[in-house]
Formats: C-alpha cells, structure tokens, sequence
C-alpha cells in the first residue's frame, strides 16, 4: 500500500516559491509533498509583470501552469491544507495540520510567504494590489505618468520619492500625519515639483478597486490614479519560529547560501526570506530544491 505520510521533504507552501521547488526535487526522484492553504499575496492583482515569459499573465494563470507541470513528476504530492504545528523528531520533522492529519519528511521546506497587514483606512484594503501598489518594477510602468501618491512616512520614505519619481512626474506624498522627513530631504523633494501633504487621511474612494480619490480628514480631498504604499507585514506561517528559526531584523527569515534556516534541515525560500517578486520567488526555490536534495545525498554517503 502506498505510504502517504512520509516523505523525504515537505514543502510548506506551493505557490511559486514552493512549486519550483519541487520543480528541482521532483526532477531528483525525492517524494514530496507540498501542503499549500491558497492564499498567496498577490491573489487580488489582476496582472503580474516583470516575470520573464509570463509578463502580464494574471497571478493565478501562473501558478496553474506551474502546479500543472510540478504534479506531472508521479514522486510529487499536493494537498491542500493549513499546517499548523512543526515538531523535530529523531528523524526529521512532523508537520500537522489544521485538519488534525500529521505528516514526517527528513527535511522541510518554507515557501509560505509574507502577509500584508492593511492599514486602517477604508477602501485601501479594496484597492490592494490593483490600484495600491507595492512595487515600481512589478507596476510602474502600467501606471507612468499618472496621478501617483505615496503613502508613506518614517524610515525609507526619502529613497522610496526619489525612485517612484522616476516614473511619474504627477508625484504627491503623502505621510498620513507630521512627516518625519529632514528640512534638507524636504527641500529636495519640493524642488523636484511634488508636493507633501501631512494631513491625516480619511478614506479612499474608488470603483471596484481602482482608486478615484483621497479624502482627508479635513474634508479636502485630491484625485488619484495610483498609489504606492508599503504596509506592514508578517510571516504567513508561526511554524519556523516554533521550530526555533531565527529572522532578519526586516522580519524575513535568516537562511543560508544553501537556503537553510538557521535549525538544521529547515530551508526556507521565497518572500518569507528574500525580496518580494516572482522572478526571485522562483530562483531561491529551484535553488532550495537543489540544495536539499545535495544534502539528502550527503547525508546517505556518510555511511
Ligand atoms: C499586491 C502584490 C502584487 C504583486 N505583483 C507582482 C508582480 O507584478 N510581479 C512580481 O514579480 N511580483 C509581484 N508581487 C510579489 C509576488 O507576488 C511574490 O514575490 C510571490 O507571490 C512570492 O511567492 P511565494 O511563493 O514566496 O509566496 P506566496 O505567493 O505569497 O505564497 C505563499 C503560499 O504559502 C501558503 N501558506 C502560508 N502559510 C501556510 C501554512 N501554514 N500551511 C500551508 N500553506 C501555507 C499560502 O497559502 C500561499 O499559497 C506582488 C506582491 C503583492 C503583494
């Protein structure tokens, strides 16, 4: 009878970090088993960009293809599900999940991603990802030239102006508050043309989520066509810090040039250890995949 319980490596996670992943552990003959809850980060973003091949295929399109080619290696496993507890045996890891099913590989993969905590303002959470955006190099060119904001302010908030500004010359940030740029970053951006505005906001107004205006709490408001915005965000999975993982001070979890975490036989890849993009997502997992299989074959030949 076929053994469904145990597996050489459990892939937490199978959207594009995960998936290629098993992508190289598949191809390496490993029996493998991706758990994956369906909530990755982009789901709300119509299009993604800056993915070589795939340039303007909506998110999802892209992970059915991959999940599509990953499930033809017969070695590989997908179950849906929310693993919600790790534990470390003499052998490798337990991994169960919400359902109450528990599964042991020899090694264990994190592809679980990062995710966005909203901030408290109505109709940002809407417009995430369609009209709000995270990043210039995955968006900035679909929305060019256009009435750009920023929402930002405090650490970083000086080098994020200067690199939208590249791609608009219609610039307003915004700091939702008293900014806490210096007199001198100040000048700089006001003499580049855009404008700071301090008052609180109130709301976002939009069409199904794309942006029309910023009202303040004043009652004033501007129109808009697009903002950037970077909220907080945490680990999408407590496991690897049940598991005794140690993170960077950004939050992402500290690996190695092999992918590993800092606990022995955990790697991790993907956004919860590396810069927010596909194109990485998909390098640091095939590199994961190969990593772990190398040291699955170390570790047979010590004998
Ligand atoms: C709004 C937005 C738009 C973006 N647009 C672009 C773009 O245009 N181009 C680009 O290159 N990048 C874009 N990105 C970045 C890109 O989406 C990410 O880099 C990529 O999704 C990271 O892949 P990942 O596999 O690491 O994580 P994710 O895609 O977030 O997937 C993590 C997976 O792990 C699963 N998971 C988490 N915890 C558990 C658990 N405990 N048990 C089981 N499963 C679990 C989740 O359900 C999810 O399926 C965008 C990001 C955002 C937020």
């Amino acid at each position: 009878m076929e053994d469904n319980s145990h597996f050489e490596v459990i892939i937490v996670g199978g959207s594009y970090a995960g998936l290629s992943a098993a992508l190289a552990l598949g191809r390496s003959l490993r029996k493998v088993l991706i758990l994956d809850s369906g909530q990755p980060c982009n789901q709300q973003t119509p299009h993604s960009h800056n993915f070589l091949t795939q340039d303007g295929k909506e998110p999802r399109e892209i992970a059915h293809l991959a999940k599509e080619q990953v499930l033809q290696y017969p070695t590989i496993t997908f179950h849906q599900g929310l693993a919600t507890v790790g534990r470390k045996t003499p052998t490798g890891f337990d991994i169960e999940t919400q359902a109450g099913e528990v599964f042991t590989g020899k090694k264990v993969l994190f592809a679980t991603g990062l995710k966005d905590i909203m901030p408290d303002i109505q109709g940002f959470a809407a417009c995430w990802g369609i009209s709000i955006l995270h990043c210039p190099y995955c968006h900035g060119y679909e929305v060019k030239n256009k009435k750009t904001g920023i929402l930002l302010n405090g650490e970083g908030t000086f080098h994020y102006v200067q690199l939208i500004s590249h791609w608009t010359r219609s610039l307003t940030l915004l700091t939702n508050g008293k900014s806490t740029l210096t007199e001198e970053e100040t000048a700089k951006i006001v003499n580049h043309n855009i404008e700071i505005i301090e008052t609180e906001i109130d709301r976002i107004e939009h069409h199904q989520g794309k942006i029309q205006h910023i009202v303040f709490k004043d009652g004033s408001g501007i129109p808009i066509d697009a903002l950037y915005a970077r909220p907080e965000y945490i680990q999408h999975c407590s496991i690897p810090e049940q598991l005794g993982c140690e993170f960077t001070a950004q939050g992402l979890l500290q690996v190695d040039t092999f992918q590993q975490t800092t606990v022995e036989g955990v790697y991790a890849c993907g956004d919860n250890a590396s810069r927010r993009a596909l194109a990485v997502a998909v390098a640091t997992g095939n590199s994961a995949g190969a990593f772990i299989n190398h040291h699955l074959i170390e570790a047979a030949f010590q004998r």
